[in-house]
């Protein structure tokens, strides 16, 4: 389908529209090669060539990312006191409508996705798609075996919320890998403090298959391909 060069330019480039029509006026922009003189001219993405200063635009419908989220950093688009997880995007990660798919609290870190592909987030969230998220908690004290045992027949939560099966495993004295299959608020958390552990750290590993790549350091971000992507389900 066609679309106003303006939007177009704004899609698949770190330019905002305006900055994309200012771009246009400036003639940095060509449409097969001939100038383009209003932002209104539209370009179809499966047939046409957009360049911006020169350069061809290699058209993507959506884009997705796998971001090593940094602690201090919150997990929405916009936010007046905190920074979030697009203010640390590289510029040219930048697109309209990006949006972290999921949240993980400020404190936490790890694998976080962003993208602007509304129906792969929404399946990804759904709850009846019951992707698995994999963490490594840190504990304030070591954990006793039986934490196993608690997590597989479900944990009720401190306000009554009964929890589904989990997994579990002691890792070593005081960190234990856990799997979930649900993402209530702060649930990780709340599940250790209903069995009176506090978790000072936490760090999220896997989505689905989806593992976080560890030679991303911590607040890098990196392309990942649709087909990568997709281990998530
Ligand atoms: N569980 C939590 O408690 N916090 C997170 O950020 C993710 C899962």
């Amino acid at each position: 389908m066609k679309e106003r060069l303006d939007k177009y330019i704004a899609s698949q480039t770190s330019l905002s529209r305006k900055e994309a029509q200012r771009a246009i006026r400036e003639k940095r922009v060509t449409l097969n090669g001939e100038i383009v003189r209003s932002p209104d001219v539209k370009a179809d993405p499966d047939a046409d060539t957009v360049a911006l200063d020169g350069k061809a635009l290699s058209y993507k419908q959506y884009v997705y990312y796998m971001m090593n989220k940094p602690q201090g950093v919150v997990s929405a688009t916009e936010d007046k006191l905190e920074r979030t997880v697009l203010d640390i995007l590289p510029a040219e990660y930048r697109r309209d409508g990006l949006f972290p798919a999921g949240r993980l609290d400020k404190d936490t870190t790890g694998l976080l996705i962003l993208t602007d592909d509304g129906d792969y987030a929404h399946r990804m969230l759904s709850p009846k798609k019951h992707v698995t998220k994999r963490y490594i908690a840190t504990l304030d004290k070591t954990p006793g075996e039986e934490i196993s045992a608690r997590f597989e027949e479900g944990i009720v939560l401190g306000d009554g919320t009964v929890c589904k099966s989990g997994q579990a495993r002691i890792l070593d004295h005081n960190r234990v890998e856990v799997v979930i299959s649900e993402g209530k608020y702060h649930q990780v958390k709340r599940m250790f403090a209903a069995l009176g552990y506090h978790v000072t750290a936490l760090e999220r590993i896997q989505i689905g298959a989806l593992a976080l790549d560890r030679s991303l350091a911590d607040g890098q971000t990196r392309e990942m391909t649709e087909n990568e992507a997709q281990t998530v389900f």
